[in-house]
């Protein structure tokens, strides 16, 4: 669905040091990012700052893209742990969930999107390692989201237009990826 940000949220659509998440209409967040070769250094750094951008935001998830950055790069909050996945891709999943989806390059807006119950996903790990993640519930949810971050995809083309509705971010429980 195409996106109308109602005009008492448009002042969350800054990108500035206070607020580093890309937000839309940028382009950088329908592209499609790179895979990575190996992990060097500088992918373990930028995994870093999006770990710092995701909680200092709030956040649950985050792609690369949405520090502006088109390399292959998730973070994961699953339950009480963080996880870091280079290069993921999902090669099993089962069943649905419908569950409630915010998305920090989308300040304020939620809905309803139809998920996997369960996948597993395979990729890399923070020592270069080929890794497997098996995941369900919120956080095979937040993969997917931002699996499809990664492929310029965003909650908004997959949401329930019906269940749509707005929220100012301060009033939410950490909920957004
Ligand atoms: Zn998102």
């Amino acid at each position: 669905m195409k996106v109308v940000v109602p005009d008492e949220y448009k002042y969350l659509y800054v990108t500035d040091e206070d607020r580093p998440v890309v937000k839309i209409p940028n382009d950088v967040l329908l592209a499609k990012a790179e895979p990575i070769e190996r992990v060097t250094k500088r992918h373990l750094t930028i995994a870093e700052n999006m770990m710092r951008i995701m909680r200092s935001a709030r956040g649950i998830g985050l792609a690369a893209n949405q520090i502006g950055v088109l390399e292959r790069i998730i973070i994961v909050q699953a339950e009480n742990r963080t996880v870091v996945i280079f290069n993921p891709v999902i090669t099993e999943s089962s069943g649905t969930q419908v569950g409630e989806e915010g998305c920090l390059s989308i300040p304020g807006m939620y809905g309803d999107v139809e998920r996997a119950a369960n996948v597993t996903v395979d990729g890399l790990d923070r020592k270069g390692r080929e890794s497997t993640w098996d995941m369900e519930g919120i956080a095979a949810r937040v993969v997917q989201h931002e699996i499809d971050h990664l492929n310029g995809v965003l909650f908004t083309e997959k949401v329930d237009p019906a269940t749509v509705y707005w929220q100012h971010p301060s009033e939410k429980p950490e909920r957004a990826e």
